[in-house]
């Protein structure tokens, strides 16, 4: 669901890192540390804990991925 005022409907695709059904991987625009990275759910919440179940569990699994890899 596109939404024309939302920053990260817009993204560059040169800072997207990965993608998945419920969750988009994507470098920091202004990056505190080394391989900053945000992982976006699809849907537009307020927190992560207005996720359903498998929407959390799409988050904490390109968490993992990311893991060990930062700069990537
Ligand atoms: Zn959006």
């Amino acid at each position: 669901m596109m939404d024309i005022n939302c920053l990260f409907c817009n993204i560059p695709t040169d800072r997207i890192i990965s993608e998945s059904d419920y969750t988009l991987t994507i470098r920091d625009g202004f990056p505190v540390s080394e391989g900053h990275t945000l992982i976006i759910p699809n849907r537009h919440v307020k927190s992560f804990f207005e996720l359903h179940a498998i929407e959390k569990a799409a988050v904490l699994q390109a968490l993992e991925d990311g893991e060990g890899s930062p700069g990537q």
